[in-house]
């Protein structure tokens, strides 16, 4: 596994620091309280090759591997955790899967679009009965001389109050469970689409999560994504791509948090003395420091298979699982750290430890990173 990046991918991830802590930091709050979609900087995103950044300059994209693309993201989110899984959701769900899987007409007509910003994507896998166990799709797309026709509904769908063009996984063969879904690449202004607000949630507020109802949504059968029947596998292998983002997206949080605490116990005193004094409060930060570390470790493993291998399952889920949940302890104890500080509504910990939640639900739960590790080491 290769550590060193070229000066030229430095210089990218130096651009990205800079637009993280002079644009993205101070809209954080701002997007935590008013849960509203941050098209802006995803715009000033876009123009700095965050929307395509692991495919090829020729399709748009911005050429980087994918541990630049996850060290990227993990910049972002320690500055909004919101803007990175926008990104990842457009990067990995949408625009990677449309790369390898898509026919020259949708590549022509989308993936450009998709890796310059100037479109923006959704992945609808979840439905109200197909979390976890995302083979029991209940969308239907029937098939007729004129093409499919779309029914059903799904839920959690993040970008989509903004997106342009959605990949959604559908039954084409009742009965066979996974091998019996196929995915479509479905402009969202089709007729027949509604797009319906989703519950509001405890963190990462302003992805633009919206329900979408698909009622007799009629669509060429050239929306097909990849083979019929394929769709499970095409949702399993953008997902693989996706938990290395969401790692990086955990990471962010978690590294913030940690900084948080690390400057508070420089400056808070307590006994006469500033509380980093304490071994007590010392042995945490440094807990989390290596904590945090070995999940960045993972992370860039996880990136660099992604990069070299065919498969990156449980690279990805391995990933995924340590830093999600490294992220989580580490947001916990600097809220212990800064004590009522950070349990101040508004406080910076305060939304951390709100953001950093979902990385151990979306995407496949924790319970299910740890079903595909044990699936990949018994065999
Ligand atoms: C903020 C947010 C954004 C999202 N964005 C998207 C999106 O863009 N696109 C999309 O398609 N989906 C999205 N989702 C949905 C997300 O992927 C699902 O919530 C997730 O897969 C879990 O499904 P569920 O909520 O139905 O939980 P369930 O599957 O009902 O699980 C409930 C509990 O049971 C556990 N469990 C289930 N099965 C097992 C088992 N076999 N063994 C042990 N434990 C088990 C789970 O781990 C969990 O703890 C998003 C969700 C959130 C919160």
């Amino acid at each position: 596994m290769e550590f060193s990046r070229s000066a030229e991918h430095e210089a990218f991830l130096e651009r990205v620091r800079v637009f993280a802590r002079e644009r993205v930091a101070p809209r954080a709050a701002g997007i935590d309280s008013t849960g509203a979609f941050p098209s802006d900087l995803v715009r000033e995103a876009a123009a700095l090759g965050l929307t395509g950044m692991a495919l090829p300059a020729a399709v748009g994209g911005a050429g980087h591997s994918y541990a630049t693309y996850a060290a990227a993201l993990e910049i972002v989110s320690s500055a909004s955790a919101t803007l990175a899984v926008i990104l990842s959701v457009n990067n990995s769900l949408v625009a990677e899967p449309l790369f390898e899987f898509g026919t020259d007409l949708q590549k022509d007509t989308w993936l450009r679009r998709l890796a310059t910003g100037e479109a923006l994507g959704s992945f609808a896998l979840s439905e109200a009965q197909a979390g976890s166990d995302a083979g029991n799709q209940q969308t239907a797309a029937r098939l007729d001389d004129q093409g499919y026709v779309l029914s059903g509904r799904k839920v959690w769908v993040a970008n989509a109050e903004v997106a342009d063009v959605v990949i959604v996984f559908a039954v084409t063969q009742p009965g066979a469970r996974g091998r019996g879904i196929s995915a479509f690449l479905v402009p969202l202004d089709r007729p027949g689409i509604t797009r319906v607000a989703s519950p509001d949630s405890l963190g990462v507020r302003g992805l633009g999560c919206m329900d979408l109802q698909f009622d007799e949504v009629r669509v060429d059968a050239d929306a097909l994504l990849g083979e019929s029947g394929h769709g499970f596998r095409i949702a399993m292998r953008a997902l693989e791509g996706g938990r290395v983002a969401i790692a990086a997206q955990a990471l962010g949080v978690g590294q913030a948090a940690l900084d948080e605490a690390i400057a508070y116990a420089r400056t808070r005193e307590a006994f006469g003395q500033p509380i980093g004094n304490f071994q007590a409060i010392q042995f945490q930060l440094a807990d989390l420091a290596t904590d945090l570390e070995a999940a960045r470790m993972l992370t860039w493993k996880a990136a660099d298979t992604r990069d070299r291998a065919p498969r990156a399952t449980a690279e990805a889920a391995m990933a995924k699982l340590q830093a999600s949940e490294a992220a989580h302890r580490a947001a916990d104890r600097a809220m212990q750290i800064l004590a009522s500080e950070g349990y101040r509504r508004g406080s910076t910990i305060e939304r951390l430890f709100r953001d950093v939640r979902a990385a151990e639900i979306y995407q496949g739960t924790s319970e299910v990173q740890r079903m595909i590790i044990a699936e990949h080491i018994l065999g």
